[in-house]
């Protein structure tokens, strides 16, 4: 179970005014660090995001301010096998990334882990939001452990930030949104890959039209 009822910001003195950094962490609060992986975030990764390793230290800070309001940590973790359908050369879209126990998969050196690692793909799934992963044969949902391990943590609010803003990042709010959370995303902390130039700014429109509270400024590329 996820988002109780006295989540809505309703009942005297439970507002969530997760734009003002002293209020945004809590007991109630999970963070949740999308895919900082070296094939993401290293400028040598086999898709990597522009200026995906300059979010490092903005989002090191979210880290040891959420510890210190007592908050949970989650860093997600794109782990595929060799070969999955997720991949061009196996009749997908992508590069092959982030292949189990390779360099490319690993989280960056220079991020602080004070959390549980969710793995996402690890059988040959699409596996862009955190909380869930698609089939590749049948393209039924499968859910991840990260809605249960939130629930079991007690949160009902979350702050995304990661990579990349328009697919993982996007994927993983809005389904914080549908699971009942009240879902925020760091800009700062944020990193499009923009395929198609405006992906980036198109995938916020989509989160701000879903309810996802955007934090910080927008500026093209993230
Ligand atoms: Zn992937």
């Amino acid at each position: 179970m996820s988002g109780s009822s006295d989540s809505s910001g309703t009942q005297a003195g439970s507002r969530w005014s997760p734009q003002n950094p002293d209020s945004r962490y809590g007991a109630r609060v999970g963070l949740v660090i999308v895919d900082l992986q070296n094939d993401f975030a290293d400028p040598a990764g086999s898709l990597s995001v522009a200026g995906g390793a300059d979010i490092l230290t903005v989002v090191n800070a979210e880290i040891e301010r959420a510890r210190e309001a007592g908050a949970a940590i989650f860093y997600t973790q794109d782990w595929h096998p060799a070969h999955t359908p997720h991949f061009a050369a196996d009749g997908g879209i992508w590069p092959v990334h982030c292949v189990q126990e390779t360099w490319g998969a690993q989280l960056h050196p220079g991020l602080a882990v004070r959390g549980p690692i969710v793995r996402k793909g690890a059988n040959g799934e699409d596996g862009y939001s955190g909380f869930s992963m698609r089939d590749p044969a049948g393209g039924q949902a499968i859910a991840t452990r990260l809605d249960a391990d939130l629930a079991g943590a007690g949160a009902t609010r979350i702050v995304v930030c990661g990579l990349a803003t328009d697919y993982c990042v996007k994927a993983t709010a809005l389904d914080g949104v549908r699971l009942g959370y009240d879902t925020a995303v760091l800009l700062d902390a944020v990193r499009a890959v923009d395929l198609t130039p405006g992906d980036g700014e198109r995938a916020l429109d989509e989160l701000a039209a879903a309810g996802v509270v955007l934090i910080g400024d927008r500026v093209r590329g993230r």
